[in-house]
């Protein structure tokens, strides 16, 4: 599990995730913890086999 700080792309706020790349790459929902909108997380790796985390709001 690593931990990510993200800024919500509704409200803006800072929220602190936790993402498992153990299942490889993923987009899923998981609700602001401030504002409580649907985040669309898309999880990916790099080249360096890191973890990088995009978030989207669910109407762009
Ligand atoms: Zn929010």
């Amino acid at each position: 599990m690593e931990e990510f700080d993200i800024s919500c792309p509704y409200c803006g706020e800072i929220i602190n995730v936790l993402v498992d790349g153990s299942d490889g790459e993923q987009d899923y929902y998981e609700d602001c913890s401030v504002c409580c909108n649907p985040i669309l997380f898309k999880m990916s790796f790099n080249e360096q086999n890191k973890i990088e985390l995009r978030v989207k709001r669910d109407d762009d």
